[in-house]
């Protein structure tokens, strides 16, 4: 429960966790409670989950209950869902005909309107037609009509198979059996990894899971990548079912938060859609998570309280002892290591909808060819086919901006930020130099501040200028460019889209955004400008990321009647592993990589922890992560040894926003283990004096080094 409790001058909201009859603290010392908020205990399942977190991810219990919470609870208001009135005829009141009110005439129309909704109307919508509170209270006066409060989110109807709305596709025979194995495991634990190529049916097999188990009365949670839960995807779920499906994002008020938070912990709401916090959401008869794009990125959280919504997702699923899926295009080596141990059931849908195989990957290379904004003559005259056969292209490349870099070409000076190791991004709209680490901007030099010549020129494309190539190149189809920039008005993205769907000849140029989720029928070539930023990284996941991106966006192409091509440039044509991937897809690249991954002792055949360390001096860091290195390798010396500290060594990035980054990494291929000594660390380094003047983490199992 939520109490009040005085904490320094201030009084703030606290949470108990546990009842205990003495205390170390003597009695004089402790203070007593100020007021109890809750009258009934805050959801044990919530409380579960974040002790789970807390104790898994080395991070404060406080802190995790906190975060995992809506705002408005945070800050102490009641657990009541907001109510409105709605209003509608009193026995009399429909007895009455409206004449009988004599001069009272807006009064007269309100009876009116109100006999035309029988099931009432809420205030808003009265006041929203003319008609004032005067007006209603004056009929209420006299017994006419009457309110009721209602919470925002109605209860759930009792038959809900009478309201279908929409009728469920009849499934081919992979979904067919897909399906039928769910429902084997309606009733306990049951992991299932879907792996299906985009527009195989994936969402058709969960909307038919999940009426399986509202129909047992009980709940579905799904997740959905940051920037999947679209409009459109929401609308499908709400238009094959009757009943409540709550939906939270960030776009959505506190108030809001609290009403869905509270309609999930009630049961009120059979579906819950969200995105990563949402498995946070309490379920009053949880039945099934499924956790959507469950290699996607946003899964993960990257400060703070750094969990992973779909470990989590297994994690609470078995708790409740219910079942969960995970469905993706392209698994994550994780998922798929799961499955290939037998842990998962790996069901798989091969076949799209259109019946059109996914398009193959056409490597073209990029060596000793004259570019144009990034692209190359095979390129351009695929566009160029594509637009005079009347169908849409989409050109993708992974840098907002004009062009990643400004250098000198009389002395090759680079424009830098000052804050980070990171070069500054041109961008022409408007004209400015910015960095794209700390989003500190400049404004664009005259001259090269290191010899004073005036030929500054941008290295390389990004998408601003790829579309001003484009649109010299392609003047009479229009060109829409969707990256976070174009994107900032609200809703235009959701117009460019609208606008890109009506089916007209065009070009389309952006970022990951457009990759993820949106369905673009007409599309039928992709062009991806350069395919070479995962192939040499030093992160050992940049492959499986970058590749598993290519995949998605190569899933764009033909999704209707017209099948698709993809072209992807790159420099690097004769490179293994992108050959295996253009020519035997995914699978087996992702096999592979699981080889490598194995040989090299890297997850997911060891569990990591990274341990980090920051400050504005490179000294400090470095000297207290040296400390607690040595410290933690005595510390293992003394026990079984199944642990290895590697480092501490400065961060991919050295300096950011002008603090250094160093880091350590815990490595153990028993996780047991690896938690005793990463729990060590913590404890170590809490304890630690000097650990103050640095901010120090704990990141367990991270997705980026
Ligand atoms: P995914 O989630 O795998 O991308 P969807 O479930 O969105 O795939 O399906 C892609 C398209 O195919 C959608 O337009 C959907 O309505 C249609 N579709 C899916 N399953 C069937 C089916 N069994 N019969 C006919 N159309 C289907
Ligand atoms: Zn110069
Ligand atoms: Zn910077």
């Amino acid at each position: 429960m939520r109490v009040r409790v005085p904490f320094g001058r201030r009084e703030v909201v606290g949470i108990i966790v546990e009842c205990r009859t003495h205390s170390e603290i003597s009695l004089a010392d402790l203070k007593p409670i100020s007021a109890c908020i809750d009258n009934s205990p805050l959801p044990d399942d919530w409380l579960w989950l974040c002790r789970f977190t807390a104790r898994y991810y080395q991070h404060a219990l406080g802190d995790t209950l906190h975060q995992s919470l809506p705002v408005l609870l945070r800050q102490g208001r009641p657990l009541e869902a907001r109510t409105r009135e709605r209003w509608r005829l009193t026995e009399r009141g429909q007895a009455i005909p409206g004449e009988q009110l004599g001069r009272a005439r807006r009064q007269a129309e309100l009876l009116e309107q109100l006999r035309l909704h029988p099931r009432g109307l809420a205030t808003g919508a009265i006041t929203s037609q003319g008609f004032s509170r005067v007006q209603l209270e004056g009929l209420a006066e006299k017994g006419l009509i009457e309110a009721e409060q209602e919470t925002l989110i109605e209860s759930p109807v009792a038959d809900y198979r009478s309201l279908l709305a929409e009728p469920a596709l009849s499934l081919n025979r992979e979904q067919a059996t897909a399906l039928a194995t769910l429902h084997e495991g309606l009733d306990r634990y049951h992991p299932c990894l879907l792996q299906g190529v985009t527009g195989s049916g994936k969402t058709e097999v969960y909307l038919q899971l999940i009426e399986a188990v509202i129909s047992r009365g009980r709940q579905a949670l799904v997740l959905v990548p940051e920037i999947g839960l679209t409009p459109q995807t929401l609308m499908r779920f709400r238009k094959r079912f009757r009943v409540p499906v709550v939906a939270l994002h960030s776009g959505i008020s506190d108030g809001e938060r609290l009403d869905a938070w509270l309609a999930a912990a009630s049961s009120r709401a059979p579906i819950v859609i969200g995105t990563r916090s949402a498995i946070f959401t309490p379920l009053a008869k949880p039945g099934v998570i499924i956790v959507d794009e469950e290699h996607d990125g946003s899964y993960k959280q990257q400060d703070g309280l750094r969990y992973h919504a779909r470990d989590l997702a297994i994690i609470r699923a078995r708790h409740h002892d219910i079942p969960v899926l995970l469905g993706s295009a392209t698994p994550s080596l994780e998922s798929l290591a799961q499955a290939q141990a037998g842990r998962y059931r790996h069901l798989h849908l091969t076949r799209r909808a259109s019946h059109h195989p996914p398009a193959r990957l056409e490597l073209i290379d990029l060596r000793g060819r004259p570019r144009q904004g990034g692209l190359i003559a095979p390129a351009i005259d695929a566009i160029r086919q594509t637009l005079t056969a009347g169908h849409q292209v989409l050109v993708f490349i992974n840098r907002r901006g004009f062009a990643p870099a400004l250098a000198c070409h009389e002395c090759g000076w680079l424009a830098e930020c000052d804050h980070c190791d990171a070069r500054l991004t041109l961008h022409r709209q408007p004209p400015q130099l910015t960095c794209h680490h700390c989003e500190r901007q400049r404004p664009l030099p005259d001259a090269c501040p290191e010899c004073g010549s005036a030929d500054l020129r941008p290295l390389g494309a990004g998408t601003e200028r790829a579309e001003e190539t484009l649109a010299a190149l392609f003047p009479d189809t229009p060109v829409h460019r969707i990256d976070r920039d174009s994107t900032r008005r609200k809703d235009a993205f959701e117009n460019t889209l609208a606008e890109v769907r009506r089916g007209e000849p065009c070009l389309l140029v952006g970022t990951q955004m457009l990759a993820k989720g949106h369905h673009l029928p007409h599309v039928t070539l992709v062009v991806v400008i350069n395919a070479d930023a995962g192939l040499y990284a030093s992160d050992f996941r940049a492959l499986e990321h970058s590749s598993q991106l290519l995949i998605q966006v190569a899933g764009r192409a033909g999704r209707a009647e017209h099948p698709g091509r993809v072209l992807v440039q790159t420099l690097h044509s004769d490179d293994p592993h992108l050959r295996l991937l253009a020519e035997h897809g995914y699978d087996a690249l992702a096999r592979q990589l699981l080889e490598e991954r194995r040989a090299a002792g890297l997850p997911p055949f060891r569990f990591l922890a990274l341990a980090r360390f920051e400050s504005p001096r490179e000294i400090d860091a470095m000297t207290l992560a040296d400390a607690a290195a040595s410290a933690l390798r005595d510390q293992l010396a003394s026990s079984s040894g199944q642990v290895q500290c590697l480092g501490p060594v400065p961060a991919p990035m050295e300096r950011r926003q002008n603090r250094y980054h160093v880091q350590l990494m815990l490595s153990s291929a028993l996780r047991s283990k690896l938690h005793e000594a990463s729990a060590w660390l913590a404890a170590w380094l809490e304890s630690n004096r000097e650990a103050r003047r640095v901010r120090w983490s704990l990141d367990i199992d991270p997705q980026t080094l």
